[in-house]
């Protein structure tokens, strides 16, 4: 059994109280957690090592970003090892998707900020000088779906620009979080630069928000936890970036490449099992391919395999939403069904028969759960993308019109004809009940800092 450890001031140190965590593969319990409530003393760590971080040359960050992508690089396979012992998913997926972007994240910032440009704007008779300095202490709250990959997605920017954090992953998922501490112990990060509390949110996470010396929030997880964080942070007018819940769509026009559309939409349906904010749980099917489409999607599903959700309380949330669809008038056309063995499995599910504006089609599931609709013209599956509370992601597939649908979709990102393609300079985040602010190159350098603008006046 692995013990998990608050890394605080560069110290490994736990809590009176602690808690499981329980493998979702079987149920076992694989590590304690320190069950913190206080995070007073992380940022007085945090505090004290701001100013000398701050200090460093950007370059001398940029430094340690590479410093710690090459530990974690050395450490790959451990990190997939942990990250799918914690959260059930395929080694492949561990190692492919968490492991490879938690490492290019540092990469990327590492990178990024060598070749930011001065920020300069001339008039005729002065020129205006935009620094950026630290915003101070920063707090970083991640979910379970993603643990290293998003967590680090907002340590390296906020690192880069001379902040100290205080980061809480998950509570359901804190292995590789707790790795990363003892990688950066071993390389001999400064001490108290980055603080990673656990516990679970409205304790240890609640804190964070509410403390008033952490200046900056960035937040992803669900929309209700959202809308907490919001009403909490706001009145103290911390800066605030909230990657939030999704419902995304994937349109498959008339004209598609079907040898590219199928396999494209059932990656996104299920890749995690359907647990990644970006995933497509509502396939929208022109009506002269609909039989053709089914009929190899549903095919080229019986060969894709998938871990288990989470835990058996989500598996419960997902199995209730299948209950629901049977409720509103849908067909299973597939699974809907928990095989006979320990642990959160539930079986790739497949809906038809519903209307799109039902709960199961509109409420994020966020599990191996799609629904399926047709539509006859271009503007009916436009206003059934956009017809949700949220507008995170999506994707169109077509050989003529992707760009021209996808500009008239309601949310921060869309493909085209592929899924999930991300190139880290580009803005990235939700409209609507999806999220507030952008992460991603210059968007996360704009956040994780403050830009001031010095006007000097020409003789
Ligand atoms: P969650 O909202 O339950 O928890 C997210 C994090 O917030 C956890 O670390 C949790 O401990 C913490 N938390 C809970 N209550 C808190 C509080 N009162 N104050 C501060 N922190 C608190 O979400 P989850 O179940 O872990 O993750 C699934 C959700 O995350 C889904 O809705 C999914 O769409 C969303 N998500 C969004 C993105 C994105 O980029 N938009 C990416 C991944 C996941």
């Amino acid at each position: 059994m692995i013990t998990v450890e608050n890394f605080v001031g560069g110290n490994f140190v736990t809590t009176a109280e602690t808690f499981h965590d329980i493998s979702p593969l079987d149920g076992s319990v694989i590590a304690s957690i320190p069950r913190t409530k206080s995070v007073e003393n992380a940022v007085e760590a945090a505090i004290n090592a701001q100013s000398s971080w701050g200090s460093l040359s950007r370059e001398e960050r940029c430094d340690w970003l590479d410093k710690i992508a090459d530990a974690l690089s050395a450490n790959k396979e451990e990190i997939a090892r942990l990250e799918s012992l914690d959260t059930g998913k395929p080694h492949d997926v561990a190692f492919n998707v968490d492991a490879d972007r938690s490492i290019n994240n540092f990469r990327f910032f590492a990178q990024f900020g060598r070749e930011m440009e001065q920020e300069t704007f001339v008039m005729d008779d002065a020129i205006n000088h935009v620094i950026r300095k630290p915003i101070g202490v920063v707090g970083l709250i991640s979910p379970w779906n993603l643990p290293l990959y998003l967590l680090t997605w907002k340590i390296a920017p906020a690192l880069l620009m001379g902040n100290s954090v205080i980061a809480k992953p998950s509570e359901i998922t804190p292995l590789t979080a707790h790795y990363l501490s003892q990688i950066c112990k071993e390389i001999g990060l400064p001490d108290g630069v980055l603080n990673i509390v656990h516990g679970y949110g409205p304790e240890v996470g609640q804190a964070i928000v509410e403390h008033p010396s952490i200046k900056a929030i960035s937040f992803t997880g669900g929309t209700s936890t959202g809308r907490i964080v919001a009403a909490t942070a706001a009145p103290m007018f911390k800066k605030l970036s909230l990657e939030l819940g999704g419902k995304n769509a994937s349109i498959i026009l008339e004209d598609a490449d079907l040898d590219k559309a199928v396999p494209g939409v059932l990656r996104a349906s299920f890749l995690n099992s359907g647990q990644i904010c970006l995933c497509g749980s509502r396939v929208l099917i022109h009506s002269s391919i609909y039989e053709e489409f089914m009929q190899r999607y549903l095919q080229e599903l019986e060969s894709f395999s998938i871990g288990p959700v989470i835990s058996t309380e989500h598996r419960d949330k997902v199995l209730s939403y299948i209950e629901l669809a049977k409720q509103e008038g849908g067909t299973i056309l597939a699974g809907g069904v928990v095989p006979d063995k320990a642990g959160a499995w539930i079986e790739p599910t497949v809906i038809t028969g519903l209307s799109h504006t039902s709960r199961t089609a509109t409420e994020e599931i966020f599990g191996p759960v799609v629904t399926i609709h047709t539509f006859d013209e271009d503007s009916e599956a436009i206003e059934m993308a956009n017809c949700t509370e949220y507008g995170l992601a999506g994707s169109v597939w077509s050989k003529e019109k992707g760009f021209e649908i996808a500009e008239q979709i309601d949310s921060g990102m869309v493909w085209v004809n592929t899924w999930l393609h991300r190139d880290l300079r580009v803005p990235f985040g939700g409209v609507k009940n999806s999220g507030v602010g952008r992460e991603g190159g210059m968007w996360s350098i704009g956040f994780f800092s403050e830009a001031v603008n010095i006007c000097v006046k020409e003789d």
